[in-house]
């Protein structure tokens, strides 16, 4: 395999107990580079046996030693350093993120400087935890006191790999908690080189290890075990149902951060110019495989036609090409399945709607799993376009008549994560953000997100926050201490 490859094939380990070990099976998955489809690395197929050893470590880091004695003051500090290490090694991360992932190198810049702001963010939060003082009818001080949950897990998907990694580590690690992460068997090359620095930023062994290996044989047995506490995982709404049931029988702790089928809804008031960026933007920024992409693009009737003749005309004009080249605004999908999935939806919406862009293989790119940026208008909410997550740079395109209509189109999906609103009325805009049933609304805008606010979504796209200070309340646990002030006895027998 290394022979035949044009690029070398680096062998990576797991990362548990803050040593580089081996898989207990000796075998090895396979990394690619999506668009040259050649392999660029490997990393352990980890099992059940080696997901004990993580857990042990994990718990044991918890139960005692430095990181059970660890000050707040202490646990930011080290974030800092991280964050520090991640912006020194930031061209050679966005590099290599862009590499594994496909993603176009401007956005993997941009995803890499998050990652440092997100350890930024909680290493100065780490020490902004505070506990109260219970006003209760007695003489007798009552305390909540916060508390790290304990030993986390924490499952991740492909589409933001460090980005992902970080949103879970740094609350986790500037609430006290001890971790074992799961990147995504397609892209887990930046959190294991991440690892790196973990010891040189002062973290003891043991307090996050990092196992790589597929969802059914290394993430099942970290969600069914034991002596896992919480479960924080980002992913497809099909797993995050698996992973609920599991976890029941242990009452783990769970935050689900699922997937979305977003409405980007325009007025015909809105700024014509700016909400034709803002569609394309929306929808096909990071190839479409967005967890918050604008998939469903709502257009009032007055300037719907004009609105898809003027997205299509955009869109054909969106630069694809190798993720590594500066102009490029488009990569691959991140894999060949992800790539069939794609492929076949583009297919059934040729069946359910009608096609204003795209709709097969880039032809302008002989290898790689490259896909048109592709638009469906009339689309009716009822096809499966309009219904099902397709991750990948697929819009559907749908008119309403008035505002009622378009909340009742918007809220029409079994998905609350994200929506947008583009209109210059301030009045229906906010009625219309109030009707919307999703974890964010943008209004003007659609997909920047800011590690000081909260993430997540309404009804199945998944339930906790991740960002902001509610991030770091998924890793606490609040304990009550009563203190008797009385000298005497209770005196009740
Ligand atoms: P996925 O198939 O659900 O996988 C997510 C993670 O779960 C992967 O690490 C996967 O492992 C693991 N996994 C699979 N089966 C499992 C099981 N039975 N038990 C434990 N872990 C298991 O999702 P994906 O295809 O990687 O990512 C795309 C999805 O993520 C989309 O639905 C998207 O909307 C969602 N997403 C949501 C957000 C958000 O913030 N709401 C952000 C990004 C992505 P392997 O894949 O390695 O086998
Ligand atoms: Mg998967």
């Amino acid at each position: 395999m290394a022979s035949e490859a044009k690029v070398s094939v680096r062998r990576y380990h797991l990362y548990i107990n803050g040593e580089w070990v081996g898989s207990s099976s000796g075998r090895f998955i396979p990394v690619m580079d999506p668009s040259t489809e050649e392999i660029i690395a490997e990393v352990p197929d980890a099992n059940e046996k080696d997901v004990n050893r993580a857990v042990a470590a994990a718990k044991a880091a918890f139960d005692s030693g430095a990181w059970h004695e660890t000050t707040a003051q202490e646990r930011g500090r080290i974030l800092f350093r991280l964050a520090e290490r991640v912006r020194k090694e930031a061209g050679m991360l966005a590099e290599l993120e862009a590499r594994n992932s496909g993603k176009p190198i401007v956005e993997a810049e941009y995803d890499i400087n998050d990652v440092a702001t997100c350890f930024e963010y909680y290493g100065g939060l780490a020490t902004k935890v505070l506990g109260h003082v219970n006003p209760v009818p007695d003489n007798a001080l009552s305390l909540s006191l916060r508390e790290p949950i304990g030993v986390a897990a924490q499952i991740i998907p492909w589409n933001y790999p460090l980005l992902m990694a970080a949103w879970k580590l740094a609350p986790a690690i500037a609430a006290g908690c001890t971790c074992i992460l799961k990147p995504a068997e397609q892209t887990p090359l930046t959190a294991l080189e991440f690892a790196n620095w973990l010891p040189e930023a002062g973290l003891p062994p043991g307090v996050v290890n990092i196992i790589t290996g597929y969802g059914e044989s290394a993430g099942a047995p970290l969600v069914l075990h034991p002596d896992v506490n919480k479960i924080a995982f980002t992913g497809s709404a099909t797993v995050g149902k698996i992973i609920v049931k599991a976890a029941a029988d242990t009452v783990k702790r769970v935050t689900l951060e699922l997937g979305g089928k977003s409405p980007n809804i325009f007025f015909a008031d809105a700024d014509f110019e700016s909400a034709i960026d803002g569609a394309l933007f929306g929808v096909f920024i990071n190839q479409g495989e967005v967890c918050s992409a604008g998939s469903r693009i709502l257009v009032e009737k007055p300037i719907y036609t004009k609105f898809v003749e003027a997205m299509a005309a955009k869109a054909k004009t969106i630069r694809l090409g190798p993720p590594l080249e500066r102009e490029t605004k488009m990569g691959p999908l991140v894999s060949k399945d992800q790539y069939d999935r794609v492929r076949s939806y583009q297919e059934v919406g040729k069946k359910e709607a009608k096609l204003a862009a795209g709709g097969g293989r880039a032809a302008s790119m002989p290898k790689g799993y490259y896909v048109e940026p592709t638009i469906f208008y009339d689309v009716d909410n009822s096809a499966r376009i309009a219904q099902e997550e397709i991750f990948g740079p697929v819009a559907a395109v749908i008119p309403f008549a008035n505002e009622a209509e378009a909340i009742r189109i918007a809220n029409d999906t079994p998905y609350g994560l994200a929506a947008a609103v583009w209109s210059r009325d301030i009045f229906k805009t906010f009625r219309v953000v109030k009707a919307i049933r999703a974890g964010i609304v943008w209004v003007n805008h659609m997909q920047p997100t800011y590690v000081e606010a909260p993430w997540g979504g309404y009804k199945q796209s998944g339930f906790g926050r991740e960002l902001g200070p509610s991030g770091i309340e998924e890793y606490l646990e609040t304990k009550q201490v009563h203190i008797n002030l009385n000298e005497q006895p209770i005196g009740w027998y």
